[in-house]
């Protein structure tokens, strides 16, 4: 394929063009030079800006796909208002909601609401950060599910996702998802790393054999079918047969605390008194002795591990469990996989350099910082920790990888690059300007680590219309995608 007129260099005129043969790039021409195409398809770039795919390094593909049919209750300011969004939908069947963030409302969501504004119906609505479920009494009795309050949080609102998941059909669910990993292409999305609570191996091999996705997917498992995955070889990079190198085996995802909106993050100061009691310092959800095995169980099978770590306490235990894991994998005893925390919303000064010294990649969701920076403002307030510390983390020399956390946070890269470069998605000043990214590295950690497309790279491309160092805070998240190029294939193309 030749990929033509397209700007590779900010430091020179010109347009070049591009050889891509199979899943490289095989040939650019200087800027101002032009390739002749040697009867292979031809793709207009327009004269855009080329940059290594992007990569969203956090999502979860069928959460997210589904959630697009979803009543939007992201506005929602307390648990009434929720309810009245609801009514107003018109919707008396099954109704499927998303996106509350209940952190600071004063009155929990509870059953007994959704039951006196919509008797009889089956309702069901996630939170933003998927770590709470809000369920109708209705609902609960066709589930058989027992409940005081129908307001399930942390283990309890995951496995309940896998149950309501399961109530949909697998060719409606892949129909969703194939057609979300579209919308994703054209976002300029070549590859994503999926962390759905499911068998991901045999999902995606299920969905691929449909349809190719339009983005690579590296598919992570979960304890429950960890043991299997390490019987049947699937080690962490291996591709799964029969879906022409588009996905493959990814991380054991484990989570070891809660999350910042439902005050479960697990934390070494206390939360500030809710008047509720308990849980001041966050949900510790597996000690350090079980992290430890569950990866050395991975590890042992050549699987690496990306554990869920947002308080500045989980992070400290999971970097404990990195550091025995590691020290076993130095005398030869474990195979050498890598591992990935994911979110590190809340660091110790302490421990940013131990993600360095351990090889931990930090696996961050800059537009969390934007939606939470008034609940981390109350919740985490006076803290000696770092809260988002971009800055500091790559100080210490950290991988840093971008992602969104869909359905938390809409998938989009361009979104994600603006957050932590500027620090505001809104006309407040930045937030903990500090922690600010150098636009070089923003763009490096939403492009999977690579910073220039050279002879040589993968072959997943993405154009943009303009440069991002010439565009300001709002224009760089509405910057055209001119094109997407995933693995080889053509995966968008603005008309
Ligand atoms: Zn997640």
């Amino acid at each position: 394929m030749l990929l033509q007129r397209v700007r590779v260099d900010p430091a020179r005129e010109g347009l070049s063009d591009v050889r891509v043969d199979g899943d490289r790039v095989t040939e650019i021409s200087a800027p101002g030079e032009r390739l002749s195409a040697a009867g292979e398809d031809v793709v207009d770039g327009a004269g855009g800006v080329l940059l290594p795919g992007f990569v969203d390094a956090h999502v979860h593909m069928a959460q997210w796909s589904m959630a697009r049919s979803r009543i939007d209750v992201g506005d929602a300011t307390s648990a009434v208002d929720v309810v009245d969004l609801l009514v107003a939908s018109g919707e008396r069947s099954a109704v499927r909601a998303h996106g509350y963030r209940a952190a600071l409302w004063s009155t929990p969501p509870h059953k007994d609401m959704l039951e006196a504004a919509l008797p009889g119906v089956h309702v069901a609505v996630t939170s933003m950060d998927l770590h709470s479920v809000w369920l109708s009494p209705s609902l609960m009795d066709a589930l058989g599910v027992v409940h005081p309050t129908g307001y399930l949080r942390d283990h309890d609102a995951i496995a309940m996702l896998a149950v309501l998941d399961a109530r949909v059909d697998d060719a409606e669910v892949d129909r969703q998802v194939l057609d979300g990993a579209d919308e994703l292409a054209r976002r300029g999305i070549t590859e994503i790393l999926d962390f759905e609570y499911d068998d991901n191996w045999s999902s995606w091999a299920r969905r691929a054999a449909r349809r190719l996705p339009a983005v690579r997917v590296t598919a992570s498992t979960w304890s429950t079918w960890l043991e299997h995955c390490v019987a049947a070889g699937r080690r962490t990079g291996e591709p799964v047969p029969d879906t022409a190198g588009t996905v493959r085996m990814g991380p054991l995802k484990i989570m070891a605390d809660g999350s910042l909106n439902t005050r479960t993050a697990c934390c070494h100061d206390p939360y500030p008194d809710d008047g509720a009691g308990g849980e001041s310092h966050g949900l510790l959800l597996v000690d350090e002795p079980e992290l430890v095995r569950l990866m050395t169980v991975a590890a042992s099978g050549s699987i690496a591990s990306a554990v869920h770590a947002i308080g500045d306490r989980a992070n400290t235990v999971v970097l404990d469990a990195v550091a025995a894991v590691r020290a076993r994998m130095r005398t030869g005893e474990l195979p050498t996989v890598g591992a990935r925390i994911e979110h590190a919303q809340q660091v110790r000064p302490a421990d940013l350099a131990r993600f360095a010294e351990l090889g931990v990649v930090a696996s961050v969701q800059p537009q969390h910082a934007m939606s939470d920076r008034d609940v981390v403002d109350v919740l985490w307030a006076g803290r000696a920790s770092r809260a988002y510390p971009y800055r500091s983390l790559q100080r210490q020399g950290v991988t840093l990888q971008f992602g969104s956390d869909a359905p938390v946070s809409p998938p989009d890269p361009r979104a994600a690059v603006a957050d932590a470069v500027h620090r505001t998605d809104d006309d407040r000043p930045p937030w903990e300007p500090d922690e600010a990214l150098p636009l070089s590295a923003a763009l490096r950690s939403a492009c999977g680590g690579r910073d220039a497309v050279t002879v040589g790279s993968a072959a997943d491309l993405t154009v943009l219309a303009q440069w991002p160092h010439l565009l300001s805070n709002a224009d760089l998240r509405s910057v055209p995608v001119l094109a997407t190029i995933s693995g080889g294939r053509v995966t968008h193309l603005s008309a």
